[in-house]
C-alpha cells in the first residue's frame, strides 16, 4: 500500500466511482461529497438489488452511470432514471464496467466477498481504492494485494480504525512498528454474559451503541468478528505480521488505532465515531476537505477506557485470530462462513450463539478434508469461499 494518491489537474473536480452507493458507507460518501460542492464529480454509482434507491442516488450524485447487481432490481432503476440521460446495466459486467469507468477514486463499500470481484476490477484498471469491503482482503489478501503492485493500484483504508492507522504511519515503513493496535467499541453485549448474548435478538444485535452500519457489520461487530475480520485485513493493508497485531476494547470508540515504536512511542489516531471522518480523508487523500464531523472534545468527554476482549464471551474473535495465524486459506473459509451465518442470524435461521459454532465447525471440517491450502489465485480463494459457504450453508440445514 503506497500513501499516496493520484493527483487531479489544479482545480479539477475528483472523478469518483462508488460501489456500494446505497449503503450505510454510500451514504456517508454522498454526505461528504454534497457538502463539498465542486470538489468531486461523481461518475458511475453501483447498487445490489434495490433499484429505486440507486436511481435516486445516481440523480442526487449526477452520476452518469448506474449499475446494479441484482436483476430484480433493474426494471425499479429505469423506472426511476427514466427521463435522465443516466446509462443503466445490470449484472457482475456491469458492476465490474463501473469499478473500471475512467475515475480518480473508486470507493469500494460493497457488503461481502461478493464485492471483490469489482473491487479486483478497479485493482486491474490501477485505480485508487478506498477499501471499505474488508471482506475482499480476508477472503484473498494474499493475491489482492499482490495484483495491487502488478497493477500499480493504491488501496486506501476506509475502515475507520486502519483509516487512523494509515494517518498515523504517515508513510512510516510499518516494519518499524513493533505493536498495532486496532480498537473494539466492544458493541451491545459488552457486558452481557454467555448465556444472555447467546440467545441475543436480531433487533438487540443491530443496536450498535456507537457506529450506525449496514446489518452485516453490525452483527460482526456484536460479536466481534468484525474486529478479528479487521486484524486480518490489517495484516494484509499494512503487511504486519499476526504476532505484531493486538486489540482492545475502547467503548467511547473515540481512539481508532495505535502504532508502538521499539523506543515506547505510540502513534494513535482519534475521531468522533462517524464514518464521514474516514471517508472525507479517503476521498480528498492527499488533500483534507471538511467532513461536516468535529473533532473529538476531551474535556467533554473527561473518560477513555480501555479493556481486554473476553474471548470466552467473544469466541469469534478466538477462531478469527487463530484462522489469521493459521494463515493459506483459514480466513477465506472463516469470512465464507461467517457470511453465511450471519444471513442465518438475519433470516432468524440460527441463535446468535450459534454464529462462532458454524465458522468453527466449517474451518474444522475443511481442515479435515484439506480444502484450505494456501489460495495462490483470486480463483483459488474463491474456490474455497464457495466450498466453505456450501459446508456453512450445510450446517444451517
Ligand atoms: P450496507 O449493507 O449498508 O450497504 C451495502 C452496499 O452493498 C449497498 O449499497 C448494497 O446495495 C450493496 N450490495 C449488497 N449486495 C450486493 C451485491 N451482491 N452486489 C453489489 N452490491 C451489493 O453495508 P455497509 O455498512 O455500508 O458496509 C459496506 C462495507 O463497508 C462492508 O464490507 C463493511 O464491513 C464495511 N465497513 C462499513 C462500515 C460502516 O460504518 N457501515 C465501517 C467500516 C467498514
Ligand atoms: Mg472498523
Amino acid at each position: 500500500m503506497k500513501n499516496s494518491s493520484r493527483a487531479t489537474s489544479a482545480g479539477a473536480p475528483k472523478r469518483l466511482v462508488l460501489l456500494g452507493a446505497t449503503g450505510s458507507i454510500g451514504k456517508s460518501c454522498a454526505r461528504v461529497i454534497l457538502d463539498n460542492p465542486g470538489r468531486f464529480c461523481v461518475e458511475a454509482v453501483v447498487g445490489g438489488r434495490d433499484g429505486a434507491a440507486l436511481a435516486r442516488c445516481a440523480i442526487e450524485l449526477g452520476a452518469k452511470f448506474a449499475a446494479i447487481a441484482d436483476a430484480s432490481g433493474y426494471a425499479d432503476l429505469k423506472a426511476g432514471l427514466a427521463g435522465h440521460r443516466i446509462e443503466v446495466a445490470c449484472g457482475p459486467q456491469a458492476l465490474e464496467a463501473a469499478a473500471r469507468w475512467p475515475a480518480d477514486l473508486v470507493v469500494s463499500a460493497i457488503v461481502g466477498a461478493v464485492g471483490l470481484g469489482p473491487t479486483y476490477a478497479a485493482i486491474e484498471a490501477g485505480r485508487v481504492i478506498a477499501l471499505a469491503n474488508k471482506e475482499t482482503l480476508v477472503c484473498a489478501g494474499a493475491p489482492v494485494t499482490r495484483a495491487v503492485k502488478r497493477h500499480g493500484a493504491t488501496l486506501l483504508p476506509l475502515d475507520s480504525e486502519h483509516n487512523a492507522i494509515f494517518q498515523a504511519l504517515g508513510g512510516r515503513d510499518p516494519s518499524e512498528v513493533v505493536c498495532m493496535t486496532i480498537t473494539a467499541s466492544g458493541g451491545p453485549f459488552r457486558e452481557w454474559s454467555a448465556q444472555r448474548i447467546a440467545k441475543a435478538t436480531r433487533a438487540e444485535a443491530l443496536a450498535h451503541p456507537k457506529w450506525s452500519m449496514g446489518p452485516k457489520i453490525s452483527v460482526d461487530s456484536a460479536s466481534l468478528m468484525n474486529k478479528g475480520l479487521e486484524l486480518i485485513e490489517a495484516h494484509h493493508l499494512f503487511a504486519i505480521p499476526a504476532e505484531k497485531l493486538a486489540v482492545v476494547v475502547h467503548p467511547q470508540s473515540i481512539v481508532h488505532g495505535l502504532i508502538a515504536f521499539a523506543d515506547g512511542s505510540t502513534l494513535a489516531g482519534l475521531a468522533n465515531p462517524d464514518m464521514r471522518t474516514a471517508v472525507a480523508h479517503c476521498l480528498a487523500h492527499p488533500d483534507r476537505v471538511a467532513s461536516g464531523v468535529a473533532a473529538p472534545d476531551l474535556i467533554a468527554l473527561s473518560k477513555l477506557t480501555f479493556e481486554a476482549a473476553d474471548l470466552d464471551r467473544f469466541p469469534a474473535l478466538r477462531i478469527a485470530r487463530e484462522a489469521l495465524a493459521e494463515g493459506k486459506g483459514a480466513p477465506t473459509a472463516l469470512n465464507a462462513a461467517n457470511e453465511i451465518a450471519v444471513a442465518g442470524f438475519l433470516d432468524g435461521r440460527i441463535a446468535f450463539g450459534a454464529l462462532p459454532q458454524v465458522v468453527e465447525r466449517t474451518l474444522d471440517a475443511m481442515r479435515g478434508a484439506g480444502e484450505i491450502d494456501m489460495p495462490e489465485s483470486i480463483e483459488a480463494a474463491l474456490a474455497i469461499h464457495h466450498a466453505a459457504r456450501d459446508r456453512a450453508a450445510a450446517l444451517l440445514a
